[in-house]
């Protein structure tokens, strides 16, 4: 049976308004800048993604990036593995991380849709899954905010999806400021439940060590990126004071900082990037590293794809659950009970409501 050709690409980036603004240690941010890639088939098949870019004056240098390597796959036969190495071989002029790693897992996650869709499966099926719910935790709040503020949003978190976990940001001025806003989302949740924090790499690695060590015995469910991401070494050195899960990944470019990461021990659970872990291929190359290495894996943002490719980690513990893109889609996934619905849709079944797209269409 022959595959089908790859024919047609069309890009749109958007900048969307969200409905609680990030308040976080690396900044304020009230849109969130998306880019949307939709690739043809020659037998009309479409399989789109998106990525999440961070910088909305970037996407304009993102999307030349996505026309240039397609250019490679123009009227090939749909093979996303072989896309994949295809087009890492050509970053390693350009390096095999950054904007130009973003524009290849654009097409990436495309690519595998399309092939997904073409074979009338949903993708986790079609990667040899099977459709489940998947653990999530609520992470679409409970920024650096007033602490007062902090147990309402806490509330209004769970109610949006029965969850019983959820992620709440730290590294405030001060000790005192962290235990009060840990006390505060704590008396709306159950002694059992799950309070993940994620620090957003605002501590040195001194203030790490005196901050990680006065909130051990909070019962985290883990410590996310106290530090800079990059400082694998200390990362392995903090480790070795505390009794909390450290947890970092988000900021691994491809499969070589999750392997460097992995090698110098540096976390205790990993949790890759959709974007910028290399897409659908880099992830699951990714996944079999943790299997590996016997470390849980969690994902970061992007959870419509992620939970299909949760379904075929073998180690896999909490997807994060972001709503961002809602707004975007026709029909967006669901939640139940704290765990994410894959619909049976062929492929990832992402749909784009064209009004919304061009309403925050960013003008060049
Ligand atoms: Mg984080």
């Amino acid at each position: 049976m022959s595959l089908a050709l790859v024919s047609k690409i069309n890009i749109v980036s958007i900048d969307l308004p969200l409905q609680r603004p990030i308040v976080s240690a690396v900044g304020r941010y009230g849109k969130w800048p998306f880019i949307i890639t939709e690739i043809t088939l020659d037998n009309g098949i479409v399989g789109n993604s998106y990525i999440c870019p961070y910088l909305v004056n970037f996407t304009d240098s993102i999307e030349r990036v996505i026309r240039e390597l397609f250019r490679l796959f123009e009227n090939q036969p749909l093979a996303p593995a072989a896309f994949y190495e295809v087009g890492m071989r050509r970053l390693s002029l350009l390096g095999r991380s950054g904007i130009a790693l973003y524009a290849l897992a654009a097409l990436d996650i495309a690519f595998w849709d399309a092939s997904a869709k073409d074979a009338d499966r949903p993708l986790c099926e079609h990667l040899g899954g099977t459709l489940a719910g998947v653990k999530a935790y609520n992470s679409g709040g409970l920024w650096l905010i007033a602490p007062e503020q902090l147990a309402q949003e806490a509330r209004d978190l769970r109610n949006e999806g029965d969850f019983s976990s959820l992620k709440l940001r730290l590294g405030r001025k001060t000790l005192d400021q962290d235990l009060r806003a840990i006390e505060a989302v704590r008396s709306q949740m159950n002694a059992d439940d799950d309070l993940l924090c994620d620090f957003n790499q605002v501590l040195s690695f001194t203030e790490a060590l005196r901050r990680l060590k006065d909130l051990d015995n909070q019962g985290l469910y883990w410590f996310e990126e106290p530090i800079p991401y990059h400082e694998f070494r200390n990362y392995t050195e903090l480790r070795q004071h505390l009794s909390t899960p450290l947890i970092l990944g988000e900021n691994f470019h491809g499969i070589d900082h999750a392997t460097l990461s992995l090698e110098l021990k540096s976390s205790d659970a990993i949790m890759p990037d959709l974007m910028r872990i290399g897409g659908v291929s880099g992830w699951i190359k990714t996944a079999a590293l943790a299997e590996a290495y016997k470390k849980p894996l969690s994902s970061h943002l992007y959870h419509e794809v992620s939970a299909h490719l949760m379904r075929v980690t073998p180690t896999a513990d909490y997807l994060e659950w972001m709503n961002w893109v809602d707004p975007l889609l026709v029909e967006p996934y669901r939640i139940k009970d704290g765990h994410l619905v894959i619909p049976e849709r062929p492929g990832v079944g992402l749909q784009f409501n064209r009004d919304v797209i061009d309403r925050y269409r960013v003008k060049r």
